[in-house]
C-alpha cells in the first residue's frame, strides 16, 4: 500500500493541475487514471487570465503560451447579420499579468501537464479503473492505494461524487449540439478572429477561431438528427455548408454532446472532495467549464497543504456560489442564442448592439473586491509578483515601515513595491493580504488592520 497525502482520481486537465499544485506545496500525490490516453474528442478551447496564472504558479505558463492565441472576444449576431451583442476582450495584458482571454487546443494543454507531472516525478498510474472508494478515521482507500485525502477530478460521471452522495442540482439547461473541429487547408480569413454566436432561431450555432488552422463549429441538433448521438460526417458537412465545404479543409474531430447545467450538492464527504466536471457542468457558451475546474484546484490545493478541517470546509462554501454565477450566465447566453429567446426579442431587438462585460464574482462568503484575484504587477526587481511570492501568503504594503514582521514570522512574504501603490490607493488601503491561491482576503486602512491580518492567516483566509 502506498502512503500518500492525496490520491487524485482522474488525469484530465483538472486532476493534472491539482496534482502539480499539491506537489509544489510539498504534498505526496498519486494520480489514478482509467484511460491510457487523453480524451480524444473536441472540448475546451478557451481559458482566461486567472487560469493562466494558475499555470504560471506551477511553472507552466511559458510551455503553454506557444499553444495559445489571444482572443479578441465574441459577437452575437442575428440571422440578418445584425450585431446584437458585442463581448470584445481587451488586447493588452490585464491586471492579473496575463491577457483576459486565450484560445488554446486542449490536447496540447493536456500534453504539457502530463510532461510536467513526469518531469517532477509525480506518481501517475494509468489503466486503473477505480470502482469503489472507502474511508476510515485515518485515511482513504481506492484501488488498493491509500492516502489521507482523495480528490475526485473524475469528470461528469464521477464515482467520487456518487460515494459522497447528494447528487447534482440541475439548473435547467439541456441541449444536444454537434461539435466539430476542422483543419483548414486553404485560407479563410473571412471567417474572422472573433467567436460568433449565430442567434438563429432555426439553427443556433457557434464559430470559434482556434489556434493555427483549427476552426471550431458548434451547431444545435434537431431531435431527428443523429438520434443515437453518433457523429455522422455527412450530417456534419451538410450543417457546416453555410460556412465551409470539404474544399476548405478536413474534419479533424467531431462529437455529439448534451450540454448540461448542474452543480453538485456536496463537494466534500469527510476525506473525499470533488473538483472540476465532477462538481459542476456548464454549457460552453462562456468557455468556463475547465476554467472553473482549475479554480477549484487552486482553491483546494493550499487548504489540503494546511490540512485543517474547518479550512477545508470553506472549499465548497467559496467555490459553489462562484461557479454557479458562471453557469447561470452561460445559461442566459444560451437562451439568447436559442429559438425561444430570439422569438422573445422579436421586432424589439435593439438597434444598437449591447456591450457585454465579463462577470467577476467574488468567492462565496466574501464581498468584492475581497474574494477576487489580487493584481499581479511586475515588481521593481523585474519579477512578476507571483514568481516572487511562490505558494505563500503575501502582504502588500504601501510603506515598508508598516509593522508587519509578525506576519513574516508566520511565513508571509512582505512586499512594499511602488508597482503596488496605484492599486492600493484605488482601494484606499495601506496594506492587503493575499492568500496562497492569489485571492485577496483582506484590506487594511490603518496599522490595527495590518495587525489583524494575523487572525486572517490563522483562520479561513
Ligand atoms: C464542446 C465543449 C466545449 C468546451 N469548451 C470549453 C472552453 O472553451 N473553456 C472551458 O474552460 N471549458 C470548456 N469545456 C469544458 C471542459 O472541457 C471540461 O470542463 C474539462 O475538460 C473537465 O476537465 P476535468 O479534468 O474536470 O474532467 P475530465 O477531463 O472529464 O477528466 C476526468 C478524468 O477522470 C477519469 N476517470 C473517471 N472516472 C474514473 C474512475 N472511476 N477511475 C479512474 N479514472 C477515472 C477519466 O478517464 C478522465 O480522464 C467544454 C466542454 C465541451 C464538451
Amino acid at each position: 500500500m502506498s502512503d500518500d497525502d492525496v490520491l487524485v482520481l482522474g488525469l484530465g486537465p483538472v486532476g493534472a493541475t491539482l496534482a502539480l499544485l499539491l506537489a509544489a506545496q510539498g504534498l505526496r500525490v498519486r494520480v489514478l487514471e482509467r484511460e491510457a490516453a487523453p480524451y480524444p474528442l473536441p472540448r475546451a478551447l478557451h481559458f482566461d487570465d486567472e487560469v493562466m496564472r494558475v499555470f504560471q504558479s506551477v511553472g507552466l505558463a511559458q510551455a503553454i503560451l506557444p499553444h495559445t492565441r489571444v482572443s479578441p472576444g465574441m459577437k452575437f449576431v442575428a440571422p440578418d447579420g445584425r450585431l446584437l451583442m458585442d463581448w470584445s476582450r481587451p488586447q493588452a495584458l490585464g491586471p492579473l499579468g496575463w491577457h483576459a482571454s486565450y484560445r488554446f487546443h486542449q490536447p496540447a494543454l493536456e500534453a504539457a501537464l502530463r510532461e510536467a507531472l513526469a518531469a517532477r516525478g509525480i506518481a501517475v498510474e494509468t489503466g486503473v479503473n477505480v470502482t469503489a472508494i472507502a474511508q476510515d478515521a485515518t485515511g482513504v482507500t481506492a484501488a488498493g492505494r491509500r492516502a489521507r485525502w482523495l480528490v475526485g477530478c473524475d469528470g461528469a460521471r464521477s464515482i467520487t461524487r456518487e460515494t459522497i452522495g447528494g447528487g447534482f442540482e440541475d439548473l435547467g439547461f439541456a441541449e444536444r449540439w454537434l461539435v466539430v473541429d476542422m483543419l483548414l487547408t486553404r485560407p479563410r480569413d473571412d471567417l474572422g478572429d472573433h467567436s460568433i454566436q449565430f442567434c438563429d432561431p432555426r439553427r443556433p450555432a457557434t464559430y470559434v477561431r482556434g489556434v493555427g488552422e483549427r476552426r471550431r463549429f458548434e451547431i444545435t441538433l434537431h431531435d431527428d438528427e443523429a438520434p443515437d448521438d453518433r457523429m455522422d460526417p455527412a450530417l456534419a458537412w451538410s450543417l457546416l455548408r453555410r460556412w465551409v465545404t470539404p474544399a476548405d479543409g478536413m474534419l479533424e474531430r467531431a462529437a455529439v454532446y448534451t450540454f448540461n447545467s448542474k452543480v453538485a450538492r456536496r463537494w466534500r464527504g469527510g476525506r473525499l472532495f470533488i473538483a472540476g466536471d465532477a462538481a459542476h457542468l456548464t454549457p460552453p457558451f462562456m468557455g468556463q467549464g475547465l476554467c472553473a475546474g482549475i479554480r477549484d484546484a487552486a482553491n483546494l490545493a493550499w487548504k489540503l497543504a494546511r490540512g485543517e478541517d474547518a479550512l477545508l470546509d470553506t472549499y465548497q462554501a467559496e467555490r459553489a456560489p462562484h461557479v454557479r454565477q458562471y453557469i447561470e450566465t452561460a445559461v442566459r447566453l444560451g437562451g439568447l442564442i436559442n429559438t425561444r429567446a430570439m422569438a422573445d426579442l422579436g421586432t424589439d431587438a435593439p438597434e444598437e448592439p449591447v456591450r457585454m462585460a465579463s462577470i467577476a464574482p467574488a468567492l462565496g462568503g466574501f464581498a468584492a473586491p475581497l474574494g477576487r484575484p489580487a493584481p499581479q504587477p511586475v515588481l521593481g526587481c523585474g519579477m512578476r509578483l507571483d514568481d516572487r511570492v511562490g505558494h505563500r501568503w503575501a502582504v502588500l504594503l504601501r510603506d515598508a515601515a508598516l509593522p508587519a514582521d509578525h506576519l513574516a514570522e508566520k511565513g508571509a512574504v512582505l512586499l512594499a513595491d511602488a508597482a503596488l501603490h496605484p492599486w492600493l490607493d484605488t482601494h484606499n488601503a495601506i496594506a492587503a493580504l493575499v492568500r496562497p491561491d492569489r485571492q485577496l482576503c483582506a484590506l487594511a486602512r490603518d496599522a490595527a488592520g495590518v495587525a489583524g491580518f494575523a487572525q486572517q492567516m490563522e483562520g479561513r483566509g
